[in-house]
């Protein structure tokens, strides 16, 4: 199966729970934004103060903190790695594209896991985070569809991207997602 992989997909989609799984599976790294950026918070390090304010009002944090929790780590990984809630825009798309030019290690498959919004809506509200209140989680739709979703189309172009409906549960979106992995893309 491909060892070197992004997941995109809105908030909400079960990311973070596939992402998981499909790691420990496959022995990846598995390296997700979001909670990294959460550890940070939880540490009251620099980085988790800059970042805690605008985590809680749903927004994106500056590419450069995300790019710099995500350079360190990829650097030093042997089996290959899961990419979960990074890049969020085009520019990290770019800076991601230049970090692994570098390392010679290009992305081999891009996974889109996609939902509808009431589905979304529910499920984020019952995990009861402190940015899943129902405003909060309308911003993150917002900023998904305004401001990360043209990278579908831009992995498309490059041919590498595969879809899976996440609305199932856990285990057929699992299998779902290995198959679509093995194929060739
Ligand atoms: P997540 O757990 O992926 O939903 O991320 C939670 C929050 O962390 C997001 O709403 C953003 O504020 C921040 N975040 C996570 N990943 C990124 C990223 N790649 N770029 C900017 N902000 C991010």
């Amino acid at each position: 199966m491909k060892n070197r992989l992004l997941f995109l997909g809105p908030p909400g989609a079960g990311k973070g729970t596939q992402a998981s799984l499909i790691c420990k599976e496959q022995s990846l790294l598995h390296l997700s934004t979001g909670d990294l950026l959460r550890e940070e918070v939880s540490a009251h390090s620099d980085l988790g103060k800059e970042a805690e304010s605008i985590m809680n009002r749903g927004e994106l944090v500056s590419d450069e903190i995300v790019l710099s929790i995500v350079e360190k780590r990829l650097s030093y990984n042997k089996k290959g790695w899961l990419l979960d809630g990074f890049p969020r825009n085009l520019a990290q798309a770019g800076l991601l594209q230049d970090l692994l030019d570098k390392l010679d290690q290009p992305i081999l498959a891009v996974l889109l896991l996609d939902i509808d919004d009431d589905i979304l809506i529910k499920r984020m509200l019952s995990r009861g985070r402190k940015d899943d209140t129902e405003l909060v989680i309308r911003n993150r739709l917002k900023i998904y569809r305004d401001i990360t979703s043209p990278l579908v189309n831009h992995y498309k172009k490059l041919g590498i991207l595969k879809s899976v409906n996440g609305s199932g549960n856990v285990e057929d979106v699992n299998s779902q997602i290995k198959a679509a992995l093995i194929e060739t893309v």
